[in-house]
């Protein structure tokens, strides 16, 4: 069955529109670094000028009303849109900014005077935002927010937060807006007792420590042949009697659950239109497999390592396909639920598969850098410390309580990242 997709020849008079665009608008300089400890500042400042030049001309938000700064776009514009970006080898922003998960509950819960200053910000790339849902007892559980968020007994259109979160940010602090989840009510039902705020990232009482680790995002961001995200810090951050203002609170006091299960229902993949990006890792691997002659004749003689290395290209085609099938989901306006976390749960435990895999034709050669041996460069380590990292928008266990959720075969509504 051939599954390469060619565009009509109204789609390649757009496609060229692109190209030019690409052409005249990357800032010069800038590259896809795979290992997050490697990324430096002035790449990160490179990207962001790229986000705002994308947000300038309506392709950073390339499907949302031009209202408030979207594109406009429809779906087959987008997922054209995604395919240059993504042959021209340039990751697609806004990586720097949460908010994008927000943006769906901000138009269908925000008051117009939310709309019209959150949005334009978002739309344009100007602002940077972190996400601030987890805490140390509210990960997986993440309906057990402890963070408060109480009305100001005097004041009564301010809250007051206290609390701390942790594993956040991963940009460089501090961040212009936090999405931040919070719990409104001690006594209310769970579920039924949690506020969001979009909230200014300066507020008195917020304190910030990095929290440095081994790799700060997904696998599908290492092994994306486009590759773009944050340096490899996350952070640990601190509520101290911060007083917010309610004009920065998404929907009512009450409706923090329903805005959490929409952000993470972006943050898998739900509504998301575009080309899923070539397995750059496999890629490599199988150039090498077929030319390095090192691992010819290590395949040649221990030739049980054939179902290994098929093993990883099956696998990559599966994820490709899911990500595919997705997009048209999306594009089609097809809601399910269900699609999201399954791809997200298929990536990690195909990750963790593929390394072992991948290890094993290696075999030595895992552990040299350069191509005379192994994968290039460092690409073999940074991969596999990705892949040992399973809980960035939602452990494997997570994302199989989502999807069962979806199916309604879950006990209660939402889930978590
Ligand atoms: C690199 C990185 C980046 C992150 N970025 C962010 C961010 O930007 N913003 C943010 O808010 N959070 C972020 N997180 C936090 C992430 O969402 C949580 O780590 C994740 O939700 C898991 O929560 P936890 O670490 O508390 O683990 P726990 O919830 O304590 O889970 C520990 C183990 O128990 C299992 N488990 C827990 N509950 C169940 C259950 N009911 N059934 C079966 N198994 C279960 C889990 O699967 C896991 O294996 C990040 C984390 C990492 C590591």
């Amino acid at each position: 069955m051939d599954f390469s997709l060619e565009y009509t020849e109204e789609q390649e008079d757009f496609a060229k529109e692109v190209r030019e665009w690409i052409k005249e608008n990357v800032p010069a300089g800038l590259v896809n670094l795979r290992d997050p400890i490697k990324k430096t500042y002035e790449q990160w400042q490179l990207r962001r000028e790229l986000g705002r030049r994308l947000g300038k001309k309506g392709w950073l938000y390339a499907g949302l009303s031009s209202q408030y700064g979207g594109g406009g776009l429809d779906a087959e514009h987008r997922f054209v849109l995604s395919q240059e970006f993504e042959k021209a080898e340039i990751g697609y922003p806004p990586f720097y900014d949460s908010a994008r998960l927000a943006v769906g509950p901000i138009l269908s819960l925000g008051t117009d005077e939310q709309k019209e200053r959150f949005l334009p910000p978002i739309f344009r790339g100007e602002v940077t935002t972190w996400q601030l849902f987890t805490e140390p007892e509210a990960g997986t559980d993440e309906a057990n927010q402890q963070t408060d968020a109480l009305r100001h007994e005097k004041e009564g259109e301010y809250f007051i937060i206290n609390g701390s979160k942790i594993f956040v940010g991963g940009l460089y602090a501090p961040p212009d807006q936090l999405l931040l989840l919070t719990r409104s009510d001690r006594e209310a039902p769970r579920h039924d007792n949690l506020a969001m705020f979009l909230a200014p990232g300066n507020l008195e009482g917020v304190s910030i420590t990095p929290l440095p680790l081994f790799v700060s995002g997904t696998l599908s961001q290492v092994i994306g042949s486009t590759v773009d995200q944050a340096p490899a810090v996350k952070h640990q951050v601190f509520f101290d009697d911060v007083k917010v203002h309610e004009r920065y609170l998404i929907g009512g006091e009450r409706d923090g659950w329903r805005v959490t299960t929409a952000t993470l229902d972006v943050e898998h993949g739900g509504g998301q239109v575009g080309v899923p990006p070539e397995n750059y890792v496999v890629t490599r691997f199988l150039d090498q497999c077929r030319s390095n002659p090192k691992i010819v004749k290590r395949l040649e003689e221990n030739p049980q390592l054939l179902e290994n290395m098929v093993n990883v290209y099956i696998g990559s085609e599966i994820q490709r396909l899911w990500g595919l099938r997705n997009s048209w989901l999306s594009g089609s306006g097809i809601r399910a639920p269900y699609a999201g976390p399954q791809l997200g749960l298929y990536t990690k435990m195909f990750g963790g598969q593929m390394i072992a895999d991948i290890a094993r034709v290696l075999g030595p050669c895992t552990f040299t850098e350069g191509t005379e041996w192994g994968l290039e460069e460092d690409l073999f380590e940074v991969t596999q410390r990705a892949g040992l990292c399973f809980a960035p928008a939602g452990t494997p266990e997570a994302q199989k309580i989502i999807i069962s959720r979806a199916l309604t075969i879950g006990r209660q509504p939402g889930g978590r990242s």
